[in-house]
Formats: structure tokens, sequence, C-alpha cells
């Protein structure tokens, strides 16, 4: 079956030299991510609005596919990297919120940590997924 592109009161942005400009500002936060030795699948990423302003970005669990707003781009470079990373811990690993962890509540916190932090608590979620992905492996054996 084909990947649904889009997501509910979402609106994809159709491509542009900006959207092109904002779409790298995601792309740069998922490779940093290889740099730092965590390594996850493709992920689709699309920019747009969405119909409720407060909401910065959207993951579909479990189907590596983000859509993020120019708003959490322009947020600045902690603001995107807390958006982008996760978006990605309900895409790629599929863990919904958290209300005890600053990366993974529902809202994002007034002020964030910095994206060194950030990328630290994605590792833990990182782990605890290959971890239970080894798990699994064993049990069907
Ligand atoms: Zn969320």
């Amino acid at each position: 079956m084909r990947k649904n592109k889009t997501t509910k009161n979402f609106t994809n942005a159709k491509m542009s030299s900006e959207v092109y400009f904002y779409r790298c500002k995601v792309m740069n936060v998922i490779y940093d991510l290889k740099h730092h030795g965590i390594f996850i699948p493709r992920i689709d990423v699309r920019i747009g609005e969405d119909k409720n302003k407060s909401v910065l970005g959207k993951g579909r669990l479990n189907d590596n596919i983000i859509w993020i707003t120019t708003k959490a781009i322009n947020k600045g470079e902690n603001y995107l990297y807390h958006t982008v990373l996760h978006e990605l811990v309900h895409t790629v690993f599929g863990y919904g919120h958290t209300r005890t962890c600053h990366l993974m509540s529902a809202y994002q916190p007034e002020v964030v940590y910095s994206k060194d932090k950030l990328i630290e608590i994605f590792r833990r979620y990182y782990k605890l997924y290959n971890n239970k992905k080894q798990t699994k492996q064993l049990e069907v054996a």
C-alpha cells in the first residue's frame, strides 16, 4: 500500500526554494543523529502549516513520516531539535507522550534543553527501542 503523505488538519506546502530551505533545516537535524552514532530509517519530511496554530509538528506512529511547521523551524535551533526529535520518537519508535519527559511531554516546554542534551534523551528511546526489538527477535527464534 502506498504511504499516505497527508495528515489531518495539516496542509503540506508545495515545493519551492523556500520550502526546500526549510526542509534542509529539518533534514540536518536527522543527519546530525548519524554523527552521534544513532541510526534510524529514511524519514519522509513534509513542511507546512497546521490548522491549529499551537501545533509545531506531527509524526505518525511507526510510519517514518513527520510533518513540521515553518513556525517550529523559525523558533530557533534548540526548539527545532526538540520538535523534530519529539516527532521522530513517535514515528520511528512508536512511543506516545510522557508527562514527566522533557522531550516527550505533549507540550513543548517554554525553555527547551540544548540540542546535545535533547539528543541524549533521544538516545535513551533509541536504546529502549533496540532492546525491545532484540527481545522480540529472541522470542520468535
Ligand atoms: Zn507528540
